[in-house]
């Protein structure tokens, strides 16, 4: 699936083919890693590749591992570094999906102190184009499952294991016939979309769930943050959010580096607003696309030019 090039596995540049873990990994048994996703974007104008917010994504995944007792033995310059090399090795035209895990490796059953187990650390490439419909927009569903809650395994983390939430979620969503699932907490509070934030806008501000509402804190939200308030000068405010506040919301919007920020035009068969891409979001969307596209000088050190 990746793109069958060049794979950055255990401190080594290696072919695709001989980046490969064992049945018995620990990681593969019981879900024991974290990862990243960073999108890089082609500018067919400029020829060039740019990465989004790059450092950022490092300094979460060190935040990440440090939370499951997984070691990261690049330091934050050598990570990027290692990203930069790989893309320049690979050199992809088009829009690349960049895949840091980190994982218990060892090849062992039944042992569960995370301090002993070996680790290993990957970094591939894949093609990836749009995750969701950012033009139409795209219906929801308030999933069946609740978000995993932070006292059962840290979901800021992004721990591989909770992307079982995610997968269940959004399978459920498919299966009703539409795109993506929100996840409520346990209280009925609003966490966010499968692997998504989540944004309403309503009279003229936006609202998003807190970080303490077991969320991912994301890099895509915290960019939308950052353009609401400098662009169109508008406060987010960061609280609990309850799930009937969705469907009186003049807008909803879902936020990510794969989703990119796709408008919510539908949840449980309602439509929100008149059913169509809202204004505030196409704005914000807009100011997006052309910032990871290098069309936008002003956020220039957002990007890693390849
Ligand atoms: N929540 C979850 C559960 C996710 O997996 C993601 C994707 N990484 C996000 C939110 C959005 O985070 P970001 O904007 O950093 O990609």
């Amino acid at each position: 699936m990746a793109n069958k090039k060049i794979v950055f596995f255990n401190g080594k540049f290696v072919p695709y083919e001989k980046a490969v873990v064992s049945v018995a990994s620990h990681a593969l048994n019981y879900g024991t890693g974290c990862f990243e996703g960073i999108r890089a974007y082609w500018s067919e104008n400029r020829k060039k590749l740019f990465v989004f917010r790059l450092r950022d994504h490092v300094r979460r995944m060190k935040r990440s591992a440090k939370t499951l007792f997984l070691k990261l033995l690049v330091s934050e310059k050598e990570f990027c570094q290692v990203v930069v090399e790989l893309l320049r090795k690979n050199k992809p035209k088009e829009d690349t999906y960049i895949r840091p895990l980190l994982f218990k490796s060892e090849e062992v059953i039944g042992k569960f102190d995370l301090r002993k187990l070996q680790d290993g650390f990957t970094i591939f490439t894949v093609p990836l184009g749009r995750y969701l419909n950012t033009s139409q927009g795209v219906k929801t569903i308030i999933s069946s499952y609740r978000r995993v809650d932070d006292r059962t395994v840290p979901p800021f983390a992004k721990p591989t294991g909770i992307y079982l939430n995610t997968a269940l979620a959004k399978t459920e969503a498919l299966e009703k016939g539409v795109d993506e699932a929100i996840l409520l907490n346990l209280d009925n509070s609003v966490a966010e979309g499968s692997a998504e934030n989540i944004f309403l806008v309503k009279g003229g501000k936006l609202i998003t769930p807190s970080l303490d509402q077991n969320i991912l804190a994301g890099i895509t939200r915290q960019t939308i943050i950052e353009l609401a308030k400098r662009e169109l000068n508008m406060e987010t405010v960061q609280r609990k959010v309850m799930s009937k506040e969705l469907f009186s919301a003049d807008e909803v919007f879902l936020t990510g580096t794969g989703a990119e920020v796709a408008p919510v035009i539908e949840i449980n068969r309602k439509k929100i607003g008149d059913g169509k891409a809202g204004k505030i979001t196409a704005r914000l969307q807009s100011l997006y696309f052309q910032i990871v596209h290098g069309e936008n000088r002003k956020y220039s050190r957002w990007l890693t030019r390849i």
